[in-house]
Order: structure tokens, then C-alpha cells, then sequence
């Protein structure tokens, strides 16, 4: 059985205040036993997000890394760096750093290599956009995405990875895929995922975003390759995003 992981990603959000609110919440409130809980805060956010939620089964994220270890790249975070604060996971290739930072496969794939090489968890992001969707290219972009990394991987690494497919005109929209749509998308990925292993398939994560919510969580999540969510602007409100722990 894969363990649901719920992933909260504040983007450029939140504040010191919001972190301490967190701490107190999951401290009172535990995510169900067998449910993994993890908040991709803003890298300044770390050191006291990995501080209040120590006590909590809550694990702590970052929202991107720089591809190299150190050196003279004025104002980049490093895996080290991040592995140094206490987080665990990374988001590598969020559709937001692919469109708005110009990071394609090559860029995304070194990021993977640079998060393995720290010991974080790479949470690797997949997505059409709307464009695509229409041009029935979904599988097509999705599955190209996938095998610029996967291709790239050791068995060894790839087994590391947790996917995130979220597709881009649900995300920040409000227009969440359906659970059919989601659903069959994360199926072409666990049967893509097939021809490197049959346990590499049947391990990997596969998780949901674009416009989770409190209401629509539980039927996502109730979809038999759909493993979990990574949800952005309901995790910026504590009760919708304990909500949608407690629906995994
Ligand atoms: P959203 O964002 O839940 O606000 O749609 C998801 C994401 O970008 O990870």
C-alpha cells in the first residue's frame, strides 16, 4: 500500500504568524495515522517552520533549489543549505518555475540530481496546459515530462521520487480537474512508470493539484492512482487544509 501524502505549497505567501498558527494546529490536531503531511513554506520560513511543527508528524518542504552544490550564483538556495534547516522534500518542476522562470526538462532534471545529491525528496511536477488539453496532447506533454527525468535515473533513484500531476489550467483557478480526468492521467503515469519496474509503478506517490479543496478533496483522493494532493491555496488556510488531511 503507498502512504497518501497531503503537500501544502504556500507559494509566495504566508508569514511568521501563519508558521506559528500551523505549529499550534497540527500540534492539537493530528493528520490520521497513515496519512503524511508536508508544508512547502517560503525558504525564509524554514528554520521556524521545521521548529514549530517539530513535535507534529508534519514534514517541511521547499518550494525550488538551485542545480549546483555552492558557488558564486548571487541570491540561489542549495540543496545542502535546505537539507541543513531540517526540510525534507523540494518541488522541482512546478509549472509556475517551467512557465515564469523559463526552467525546462534539462533545467528540472539537474534540480532532481541536485535534490537526490542533498538527500532531499524530489516532488517532481507534471502538467498540460489548457492549449494542450484541447490539442489532446495531454498524455504526450505529461508522459514527455516524466521520461526527461526518469529516463535520466538510476532504479535506485527513481524510487526516491514523488510525482505531482497538476494540470496547469486547474491550477489557481478554481477549475479542478474531475476525478475521471485526474484519474486517468495518473493512470498513463503509473503505466508509463511500468517499463522501467512493476514495483517502481506499483511504490510511486502519485499526487493530485490544481484547485484541491475541502469539498472536492475526498472524491480525489478516493480515486484508486490518485495517492495524495498538493494543494496551494487551501493550504494557506488551516482548517480547509486539515480538512483535506483528514479526507485521505
Ligand atoms: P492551487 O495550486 O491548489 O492553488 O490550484 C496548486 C499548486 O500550484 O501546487
Amino acid at each position: 500500500m503507498r502512504t497518501p501524502l497531503i503537500a501544502g505549497n504556500w507559494k509566495m505567501n504566508g508569514s511568521l504568524a501563519l508558521v506559528e498558527t500551523f505549529g499550534q494546529a497540527f500540534s492539537r490536531t493530528r493528520p490520521p495515522v497513515g496519512v503524511e503531511v508536508a508544508l512547502m513554506v517560503p525558504f525564509p520560513y524554514l528554520g521556524a517552520a521545521v521548529g514549530v511543527l517539530d513535535e507534529t508528524p508534519v514534514a517541511v518542504g521547499a518550494q525550488t533549489l538551485s542545480d549546483q552544490p555552492s558557488g558564486a550564483f548571487t541570491g540561489e538556495v542549495s540543496g545542502g543549505m535546505l537539507a541543513e534547516l531540517g526540510a525534507r522534500y523540494v518541488l522541482v518542476g512546478h509549472s509556475e518555475r517551467r512557465s515564469l522562470f523559463h526552467e525546462d526538462d534539462a533545467a528540472v532534471l539537474a534540480r532532481v540530481r541536485a535534490a537526490l545529491a542533498a538527500g532531499l525528496v524530489p516532488l517532481l511536477c507534471l502538467g498540460e496546459t489548457l492549449e494542450e488539453r484541447e490539442a489532446e496532447r495531454t498524455e504526450a506533454v505529461v508522459l514527455g515530462q516524466l521520461e526527461a527525468v526518469f529516463d535520466a535515473l538510476s532504479p535506485e533513484e527513481r524510487e526516491k521520487l514523488v510525482i505531482a500531476y497538476e494540470p496547469v489550467w486547474a491550477i489557481g483557478t478554481g477549475r479542478t480537474a474531475t476525478p475521471q480526468q485526474a484519474q486517468a492521467v495518473h493512470a498513463a503515469i503509473r503505466d508509463r512508470l511500468e517499463r522501467y519496474a512493476g514495483a517502481l509503478a506499483h511504490g510511486m506517490r502519485l499526487l493530485y493539484g490544481g484547485s484541491m479543496n475541502a469539498n472536492n478533496a475526498a472524491e480525489l483522493l478516493a480515486q484508486p492512482d490518485i495517492d495524495g494532493g498538493l494543494v496551494g491555496g487551501a493550504s494557506l488556510k488551516v482548517d480547509d487544509f486539515l480538512a483535506i488531511c483528514q479526507s485521505a
